[in-house]
């Protein structure tokens, strides 16, 4: 049988191959169903939701890190107030138990997706606990994944957290989904669990149950009826890179000495904990603003030095780069952002906020100072969000002011062309490639039907950073990348081949980068810089780049 192909976003690197396993089907709802009125049907529903997020809750426990936190929060949603409310009222108007659950769930949905942003993504989960609660009142099989009785290829729509939490990698060798992007749920919890991984597949959804397939979370490459010595090939071939990565002892560097500094992404003291064990040069981006989501008062300034002051304190002796709050559009903060704005992805957000009230950046501001008298290492302070020289200037000011290091983000073009003025104010620029690539492309990069548009290899996003890098270069200041662009080892190697100096992901990518990066020269670096930004489209940038660093 002859191989072929389906296309998506590898976001995970490594292979998997083995045959389909689809998470069970959703549970059917009674054709009929007795109206119990409020009270009984009330108590019902209770005992069902509390079981259903007893069990999320068990779940949460033995899994780590981000993966038990998004299953915590879930469990949490199970047990709202609001929702039992929203069924109550529906019980109370004649509905069927069931329906009442659907109906609330609908309800509470669209009012999330109205919400946008980070709320709008919990929308998975609530769809979750309403199958997982029918499920549990009508005696039917929970809703999931299968456990497998060999390493299987997990395919599926989306993953919800639920589903993925319970995943082991040594069954689970591969996850493949037709929606998602690079921040949905199932790229941070396939990142986590280290599961090769490739999101918004196009065709996926005609992939029969148990069809053999290898999925390539490096090209994005989802291969059906892989011929055997292809497949033979491509995983001795990954095998030796996680042999790499786990091997890999740092500092970051060329394969001829060309030092860059592989660093990670964080988001609060746990990660940074975490992190510490890497032997990666530091923090690369402390997204400060998912510290406070959940909050709707701004935090004072001792709270929010308490928070900073357990990454300066886990990274030792190590740099962090810590940037203000990027509250808005996809991480709206109820105490900072503007709301009902029509098109908040280019709203009043990220340091536009600061610049709206500027004692949100003066406290800010302060509490980073007040933390970073207990820090060993450098402490290098950012700006998201950065349009005009003129913004560059205020912010470096500021952060000068208070003994610090000042730099800003570049993820919207207008920066990245201007990056030579703007390097004239500020000690280091960090590129955001997610922003800067939905900003170029004018494509929403939560829109995985335009993934093909952000895709961080496009051609046009390599020359925009290749802008900055060349500005930084003439101006002999570091030129960092902390975009997701920076997790891809081979794109890694392209950037450094266009002239950054530091790379920054998620800590599971980070060690593979390093390694990479490890085996090549500058000049092959180089070399695969120009033939990607020479190339038509994302894949032939892909290949191009690929031929230089083998
Ligand atoms: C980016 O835009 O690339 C970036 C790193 O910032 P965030 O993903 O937090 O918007
Ligand atoms: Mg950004």
């Amino acid at each position: 049988m002859s191989s072929s192909t389906l296309q998506g976003n590898g976001v995970v690197p490594g292979i998997g191959v083995g045959p389909v396993i689809r998470p069970r089907p959703r549970p059917h709802l009674p054709e009929a169903e007795d109206a119990l009125g409020p009270a009984a049907g009330g108590e019902r529903f209770s005992a069902a939701a509390a079981v259903v997020a007893d069990r999320l809750a068990d779940r949460a426990g033995r899994a780590r890190g981000a993966t038990s936190e998004v299953l915590m929060a879930t469990s949490v949603l199970a047990r709202d107030r609001g929702l039992a409310a929203l069924v109550g009222a529906r019980l109370t108007d004649g509905h069927g138990l069931c329906a009442a659950t659907v109906g609330a769930i609908d309800e509470l949905s669209a009012m999330f997706a109205d919400a946008g942003g980070l709320m709008a993504e919990r929308v998975a989960d609530l769809r979750d606990i309403r199958d997982r609660v029918i499920a549990e009142l009508t005696g039917q099989p929970e809703p999931g994944i299968p456990t497998p009785e060999q390493p299987s290829v997990l395919c599926a729509d989306d993953l919800a957290p639920a589903d993925a939490a319970g995943l082991d990698p040594d069954t689970v060798v591969a996850i493949a989904t037709s929606l998602g992007g690079a921040t949905s749920h199932t790229t941070i919890i396939a990142r986590q669990l280290g599961i090769p991984c490739v999101v918004g597949t196009t065709g996926l959804e005609d992939v029969a149950e148990g069809r053999s397939v290898l999925v390539d979370g490096s090209t994005g490459e989802v291969i059906l009826d892989p011929r055997p010595e292809m497949a033979r090939e491509r995983t001795a071939a990954a095998a030796v890179l996680r042999e790499a990565a786990a091997s890999w002892t740092g500092p970051g560097a060329t394969s001829d000495g060309h030092v860059i500094d592989i660093m990670v992404n964080v988001q609060d003291g746990a990660g940074a904990r975490r992190a510490a064990d890497e032997p990666v040069q530091g923090v690369g981006l402390f997204r400060t603003e998912l510290c406070f989501l959940d909050r709707d008062v701004e935090p004072t300034v001792k709270e929010q030095a308490d928070i900073y002051r357990e990454v300066f304190v886990a990274m030792g002796d190590r740099r962090v780069v810590i940037r203000t709050l990027d509250a808005g559009s996809d991480k709206p903060l109820s105490f900072a952002t503007i709301k009902d704005e029509p098109n908040p992805a280019l709203g009043v957000r990220g340091m536009r906020l600061g610049l709206r009230d500027e004692g949100l950046m003066d406290r800010q501001l302060d509490a980073i100072a007040l933390a970073s008298k207990d820090a060993v290492g450098p402490v290098w302070v950012m700006a998201p969000m950065v349009a005009t020289e003129g913004e560059a200037a205020w912010f470096a000011a500021k952060v000068r002011e208070r003994g610090l290091v000042p730099g800003v983000m570049i993820e919207i073009p207008s920066a990245a062309l201007l990056a030579d003025r703007i390097m004239r104010h500020v000690d280091f620029v960090s590129i955001g490639t997610n922003d800067l690539s939905q900003y170029a492309f004018a494509a929403d990069r939560m829109a995985s039907s335009l993934s093909r548009l952000t895709d961080p290899w496009q051609p046009a996003l390599l020359a925009l950073v290749e802008r900055v890098a060349r500005a930084g270069l003439d101006a002999d200041k570091p030129v960092g990348v902390c975009g997701e662009a920076a997790a891809d080892p081979q794109l890694g190697c392209v950037l450094v081949g266009l002239g950054v100096t530091s790379l920054s992901s998620a800590a599971t990518a980070a060690p593979l980068v390093g390694a990479t990066l490890g085996t090549v020269s500058l000049e092959q670096c180089r070399s695969a810089a120009a033939a990607a930004l020479a190339a038509a489209d994302p894949a032939a940038a892909r290949e191009a780049a690929a031929a230089h660093l083998t």
